[in-house]
């Protein structure tokens, strides 16, 4: 079974037409899982007990024809997706013992589409970094190049589908946890639109910038996804009641006529790599060959955007965090990370008496011009195209001292976020043979659009088909 080279779509299709069983795909994941898990570091649990079971009655209900969409194939989860009987530690220590009586509601949905739960994934603790480098536990690895990060903080679920350990996997964003790993892995990485999937049962970073996304190897099996997971759901009071559209529907129509913006800042912006800057180029040429007419748009506080989502962030994040006081569950406060210790200080400090004005109060503002600036731009704009991270995927280690280089790979993303839209990284290519991603952002709920743009660029180039070289050859 080739599953390296296997899509979700391909899988789906295998396990119908009985090319071969749930069991044996699940089985080849477990086998992946045991080969790598050890240098790479991506699972925090392997729910091994229960997927051979579960593979078994997925593969019965085949044999009768049930269709569900996601019958018997294995996901994987970040491990903030809170998971009845099955340990979620948010990658903190904090909580290294606890086990939720509930499901989140992506995950029932996920199970009632026939999935089946094979782990939960390493990640940056609570959700804070870019790197992976936060995990309490091991960092994980970039399998294009084992002395690299895979991007953050959904770094598990990135290399687990970049490895062949599933078919697909969930992260959250909250400044560009899925988009950074899914551009470092070479993966397709959905940002949704703020409220169009529910966050009930996902343990909180930063509640009005929490998202949570998929990361898969093609677009098509990325809309698949999300055609299951989006929608309104009354337990969470943010998500929003609009229907879904079939967003697989739009993945082949043709991009001609649509106006695609290059926002001149990001395009000025410090720091980016010449042969960043050079493949998305060669991708903005691309999507013009398509069809798309390409105009400078200015999104004139994109200066800011940093400054603003660490005044926001970490206060939020200072707030959600006070109730892992030791008390009720959890462990004690000494057992936070350096991370989110620097995270709850700054938070505290910028909502105290005598400074919630000055820092607080004043970034809520900029965040209004912030998202006024997109609201402007898609006046007359449909999509925007930028590169996902300035930067291809860095040294482990490189950054770590360095909290606001860390902070500043994010510079392309972080802003998607606090406007509240939605945002597509795709593979562009790569340099020196590490993967390069592009973003692609568009208005509130126009994910149907960033599907359709992504697909037809998709269609020029297959760079999800280039696997990672350590495991070339040995699968
Ligand atoms: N890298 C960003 C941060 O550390 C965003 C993280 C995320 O999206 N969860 O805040």
């Amino acid at each position: 079974m080739d599953i390296l080279n296997s899509t979700l779509k391909d899988a789906v299709h295998a396990l119908r037409t009985k090319q071969y069983t749930s069991c044996e795909l699940a089985q080849t994941c477990l086998d992946t899982i045991k080969k790598f898990d050890k240098q790479l570091h991506v699972f925090l649990t392997v729910n091994e007990e229960n997927v051979l079971k579960e593979a078994k009655t997925a593969d019965s209900l085949l044999a009768k024809g049930v269709e569900k969409p996601l019958l018997g194939i294995p996901i994987a989860l970040k491990d903030l997706y809170s998971t009845e009987n099955l340990l979620t530690t948010a990658g903190s220590k904090i909580i290294d013992n606890y086990v939720p009586a509930y499901d989140a509601t992506v995950v029932g949905k996920y199970k009632k589409a026939g999935a089946i739960i094979i782990g939960k994934t390493n990640e940056d603790a609570w959700g804070h970094g870019s790197s992976g480098e936060n995990s309490d536990y091991e960092p994980t690895r970039n399998p294009y190049d084992t002395s690299r990060v895979p991007g953050g903080s959904s770094s598990g679920s990135a290399v687990a589908v970049a490895t062949g350990m599933c078919m697909a996997s969930t992260g959250t964003d909250t400044g560009s946890s899925v988009r950074l790993p899914a551009a470092y892995c070479n993966l397709v990485g959905i940002k949704p639109t703020y409220g169009r999937v529910s966050r009930y049962g996902i343990i909180p970073m930063a509640s009005s910038f929490d998202t949570i996304g998929h990361m898969t190897k093609t677009v098509y099996d990325n809309a698949y996804l999300y055609e299951i997971t989006a929608g309104y759901d009354p337990k969470d009071a943010t998500s929003v009641d609009i229907p879904v559209p079939k967003y697989t529907s739009f993945v082949g129509k043709d991009i001609k006529g649509i106006k695609i913006g290059i926002p001149k800042e990001y395009v000025q912006a410090p720091g980016m790599q010449k042969e960043v800057r050079k493949l998305t180029e060669n991708a903005i040429k691309d999507l013009e060959s398509l069809g798309a007419i390409i105009k400078e748009v200015s999104l004139p506080h994109t200066d800011v955007a940093m400054a603003c989502y660490y005044i926001l962030v970490p206060s939020e994040i200072s707030s959600n965090l006070a109730r892992f006081d030791g008390v009720r569950f959890g462990h004690l406060r000494d057992q936070f990370g350096a991370e989110a210790k620097r995270r709850i200080m700054l938070g505290t400090h910028a909502l105290s008496a005598g400074y919630y004005d000055a820092f607080y109060k004043k970034a809520a503002q900029v965040r209004t011009l912030i998202k006024q600036d997109f609201e402007n731009v898609f006046q007359d704009t449909d999509a925007l195209v930028m590169p996902s991270s300035p930067t291809v995927p860095f040294k482990l280690g490189e950054k770590v001292s360095d909290p606001l280089s860390m902070y500043l790979s994010d510079i392309f993303v972080c802003p998607v976020n606090i406007a509240g839209i939605p945002g597509l990284s795709i593979p562009c290519g790569f340099a020196d043979h590490l993967p390069v991603g592009l973003q692609i952002v568009g208005p509130q709920f126009s994910e149907e659009r960033l599907y359709q743009i992504a697909y037809a660029y998709e269609q020029i180039h297959e760079w999800y088909r280039e696997i990672p070289s350590l495991l070339k050859d040995k699968i």
